[in-house]
């Protein structure tokens, strides 16, 4: 289907999910989002705590806020945490890995992070492939990637300005 009006789109949506799921079921889970940084060369403004480089106000999670934080979601019977946050210039892929093996030594909780447009930063910045960034980070910890963030720009499309928290298509691989 190249186009549809929103509501035919839900209606055909809600059609195939079930087919593959036709048991009435619905599942959730209880997480945290934590932000492990706010500081963000992106600017795309889609988020409101964004902060640019040198700018009052950026952060990187220190090790103890990051296991308070873990430790507040277990104790009120959260089994997920959703950790995203910006494009930091001066973090790089062993800092992300540091932080997974930190979070996984200490706590039983699934790992749902980094928004795509992260993943494909951290590949450029480490002049590794998307597929090769996630399976490090994989063995680091990192159990499942969320969609948010997932604006991938078909090339035949690019807009003149790409926000660079959208990944062209030939970019995630
Ligand atoms: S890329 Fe993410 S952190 Fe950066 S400004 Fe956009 S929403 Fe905020």
């Amino acid at each position: 289907m190249a186009e549809a009006d929103l509501l035919t789109l839900g209606h055909l949506a809600n059609a195939r999910r079930r087919h593959l799921h036709p048991e009435p079921v619905v599942t959730y889970v209880i997480d945290r989002n934590i932000n492990y940084t706010n500081i963000c060369l992106s600017g795309c403004r889609f988020c409101a705590f964004f902060k640019a480089p040198g700018q009052d106000g950026g952060y990187v999670i220190t090790r103890e806020e990051l296991a308070e934080k873990i430790q507040e979601t277990l104790d009120l019977g959260g089994t997920q945490i959703l950790l995203q946050g910006g494009m930091h210039p001066d973090l790089d892929l062993a800092f992300y890995k540091d932080m997974l093996q930190f979070i996984k030594n200490r706590f039983g909780i699934h790992i749902h992070g980094f928004s795509p447009p992260e993943i494909h930063f951290m590949a450029e910045k480490s002049n590794l492939s998307v597929s090769d960034t996630i399976q490090r980070l994989k063995q680091a910890g990192l159990d499942s990637i969320p969609g948010g963030g997932a604006r991938f720009c078909a090339t035949t499309s690019v807009p003149k300005f790409p926000p660079i928290n959208a990944v062209q298509m030939n970019g995630w691989r």
